[in-house]
């Protein structure tokens, strides 16, 4: 751990701005997907991580445990290394100035191109009623990068169209109202390796609301059960049947958790017949279990003391409050809005 210095301040460093929306406890697809990718950037970036409950309301969801599950993501990636000595850790809607941007940048977007979003289309279509919170989140998203005048965000194939947008916003912001300048950095893409973890089910990517996940937190034994009855080759019907493990899910979870020597001896017992399904997930399940155990140690121990999770998460919109106001000071000044009175002003 660094000694506590002026996390989302490092100077020298590119920025990076990241998000996550508020699904409740990790699972192992979020863990391999994003969240060890942001542990790992913490050394190289001034980073600044952020639970985004207001991108998580554009979609039906549940209010009643909205609450409840930002605080569990919040504690799931503290536990998975995100240090708040490093990095600044926050909830979207505890920094207000989100929204405010985001209303801000409405008037520079073109509606035609977030009609265009792929993610809109799928989306928009499980709606009677489309709501307009739904076409405006790329806006949003948009704010948390600019608000922090990020340089860098990490991003998967399915978000490049969402950041090429957030340039554009960008641009025309900054061709409308300082100059052509560059107040606001174009963000670039930092485009991770796209690690896409299929669920148990063997069917699609793994997701919470799919009920297709094995949970960072699950104890040993929910490990096991989940995976017992966990989708292998269709081939592998008796245990003398020969399979192919390009196409089981349980050898490509191999490939996260267990040292090259056993990934080889997957391949081999299953081509050869030379196990059974249940031993090869029993092997798997143990080094899952152990590479867990660490996390899940962390986890439940910030579990007994929320109120330690809760100052974090204080501390880090804090901080996030002096940046973000910041910027919307000076757009709001280049936009030409009468300055805010002394007291409704955020303190710095
Ligand atoms: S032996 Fe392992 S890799 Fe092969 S089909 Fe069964 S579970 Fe999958």
């Amino acid at each position: 751990m660094l000694a506590p210095a002026d996390p989302g301040n490092l100077p020298g460093m590119p920025r990076i701005f990241s998000g996550i929306q508020p699904s409740g406890e990790l699972h192992i697809g979020n863990w391999l997907g994003a969240v060890q990718n942001w542990v790992n950037l913490q050394h190289s970036y001034d980073c600044i991580f952020c639970v985004v409950d207001l991108h998580a309301i554009t979609s039906k969801y549940d209010h009643t445990t909205l609450a409840a599950r930002t605080r569990e993501m919040a504690t799931g990636l503290l536990a998975c290394g995100i240090d708040p000595a490093r990095s600044l850790l926050f909830v979207q809607s505890h920094v207000p100035e989100h929204s405010e941007l985001q209303w801000l940048l409405n008037t520079v977007t073109p509606i035609g191109e977030l009609e265009r979003m792929t993610q809109f289309k799928d989306k928009s279509q499980r709606f009677e009623s489309v709501p307009a919170g739904l076409l405006n989140y790329p806006v949003l998203m948009t704010a948390d990068i600019l608000l922090y005048r990020a340089d860098v965000v990490p991003v998967g194939e399915d978000q490049t169209q969402h950041l090429e947008l957030a340039r554009e916003v960008a641009r025309r912001w900054n061709a409308e109202f300082a100059d052509g300048e560059g107040f606001f950095p174009e963000p670039a893409p930092l485009l991770t390796e796209a690690k896409r973890i299929m669920g148990l089910d063997g069917q699609a990517k793994m997701s919470k609301s799919l009920n297709n996940t094995i949970g960072l937190l699950d104890s040993p034994e929910e490990i096991w059960q989940k995976l017992r009855p966990a989708k292998t080759d269709p081939a592998r019907v008796t245990r003398k049947d020969p399979g192919n493990p390009e196409v089981c899910n349980i050898y490509h979870l191999h490939k996260y958790f267990s040292p090259p020597a056993t990934i080889a001896e997957v391949a081999e017992k299953c081509r050869g017949a030379g196990w059974g399904c249940l031993d090869c997930k029993r092997v798997l399940a143990d080094n899952m279990i152990r590479a867990l155990a660490p996390i899940r140690e962390r986890a439940l121990a910030l579990q007994e003391q929320p109120e330690r999770v809760d100052e974090i998460l204080a501390d880090g919109a804090a901080a996030a409050r002096r940046i973000a106001s910041e910027t919307v000071r000076e757009v709001r000044d280049r936009m030409g809005f009468l300055p805010r009175p002394r007291g409704v002003a955020v303190p710095s």
